[in-house]
């Protein structure tokens, strides 16, 4: 039932640029091909000690991270993502998950990835959204990669809306805790954790940890952007 309300979603949205409102032509989905040009493209898919990797790695045992985007404010990004998350606009977020998966099939580390693993939000802020933008992420690299998707956390609380104050004090206003669904099979070895903006990394590091208690195997992830 969901599906088909999110599929009638994505098809009333209009077909606009997230950014600039100029009408699609029907090659463009979620931003028209002059935005893209501006966005501020990373190197992560290339490098796979990048920036990133070597701000998380050591708070982790990540196999790899790499987000498509630096996320500048007032940027064509910060729109489109604004868009993503607050407007039900599913169309730009098919147009950056399938841009992750373009670049997932070019990066050779993460050719063994198995399955690709969506970070959940809360069920009552899903029901109000429609949609669990990460879900339409991993649809949008599904698409492009065949991988397929496995929801194996939810989320227990709702968190407070961490938008003032310093890093530390985002990070100690909210508290963050998964779950696991389930048990993992043991014949997977790489999974792919999916997330659309990497602020602090605390989101990331409490679904890391939740899977980590069942499964020794690899772990990456990829986002939208990230913030530092
Ligand atoms: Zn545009």
């Amino acid at each position: 039932m969901r599906k088909i309300s999110n599929i009638l979603l994505n098809c009333w949205f209009p077909r606009v640029c997230s950014s600039c409102n100029r009408s699609l032509t029907i090659q463009e989905e979620g931003l028209c091909f002059y935005c893209q040009q501006y966005l501020h493209v990373t190197n992560h898919f290339h490098r796979k000690n990048n920036v990133l990797y070597l701000q998380l790695g050591y708070r982790m045992n990540i196999h790899s991270v790499q987000s498509l985007y630096f996320f500048q404010p007032k940027s064509i990004e910060q729109r489109a993502i604004h868009e993503l998350k607050y407007k039900k606009n599913m169309q730009v977020g098919n147009f950056f998950g399938k841009e992750i998966g373009k670049r997932i099939a070019s990066a050779p580390w993460l050719q063994d990835v198995d399955f690709i693993v969506p970070i959940p939000i809360h069920i009552n802020k899903e029901r109000e959204r429609g949609y669990n933008q990460a879900q339409v992420l991993c649809e949008g690299i599904s698409a492009e990669t065949k991988l397929p998707i496995l929801k194996i956390l939810s989320k227990r609380t709702s968190g407070k809306g961490a938008t003032k104050g310093n890093r530390m004090e985002r990070m100690n206003s909210r508290k963050i805790d998964f779950q696991l669904q389930g048990s993992i099979p043991s014949s997977i070895q790489h999974l792919l954790i999916v997330d659309d903006v990497i602020t602090t990394g605390a989101t990331l590091e409490s679904a890391f940890n939740e899977i980590r208690k069942q499964f020794n195997g690899k772990i990456s992830v990829v986002s939208i952007a990230h913030t530092f």
